[in-house]
């Protein structure tokens, strides 16, 4: 084989996800039941662009996908303007009602930020299918589920360094040309 049917044939999106195995694991966002502090606390630990939002921490089910500059323009800006918004308040991605006992600080509600149907792919999908629907549907980060679990995140870069390794190409030639 040559090396890039090798590569065709066997590398499937698992392969080029993170987390790795021995990464920590995928920063998400619960629809309900965090805090606006524990929200922010999660944007200042890490510098993702980006968080999936998934139903519970216990049923890792996807819901949807949020920008890191529109949590943090959306929770600067409520802070400032609405009405009782403090660290307590519980930050609600969806119309469902508040998971924290009854008696808190008014929620926040991040509903219109929050993309609900992000691209996702089967852990299965071979890299190469990957590659063209990056290219086609010009994504950014597309995410990976099994049976409706989210399992993980492909960036565009994730894949390009991927690709640069197992070809010895130039990465940007690769997904434009
Ligand atoms: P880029 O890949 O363009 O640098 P990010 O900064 O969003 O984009 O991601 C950096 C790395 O972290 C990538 O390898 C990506 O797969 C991974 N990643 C992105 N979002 C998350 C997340 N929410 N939790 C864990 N890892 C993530």
């Amino acid at each position: 084989l040559e090396p890039k049917e090798e590569f065709e044939h066997k590398t499937l999106a698992m392969d080029v996800m993170r987390p790795r195995h021995s990464d920590p694991p995928l920063s998400v966002l619960t629809q309900s039941g965090m805090s606006v502090d524990q929200v922010e606390a999660m944007i200042a630990d890490t510098s993702y662009s980006g968080f999936p939002i998934v139903v519970s921490q216990e049923s890792p089910r996807l819901v949807g996908f949020v920008l890191r500059r529109d949590l943090v323009i959306s929770i600067d800006n409520a802070r400032r303007v609405q009405e009782g918004i403090v660290g307590a308040s519980e930050v609600l991605f969806n119309e469902q009602t508040s998971t924290l006992p009854p008696g808190g600080p008014p929620p926040l509600n991040l509903r219109s930020i929050l993309d609900l149907s992000p691209l996702a792919i089967t852990d299965h999908t071979p890299i190469d299918i990957t590659v063209d629907i990056f290219r086609k549907l010009g994504l950014r980060q597309c995410l990976v589920t099994q049976n409706g679990r989210l399992l993980g995140i492909i960036t565009k870069k994730d894949i390009l360094k991927h690709m640069a390794q197992m070809t010895n190409r130039d990465p940007e030639s690769i997904l434009f040309n």
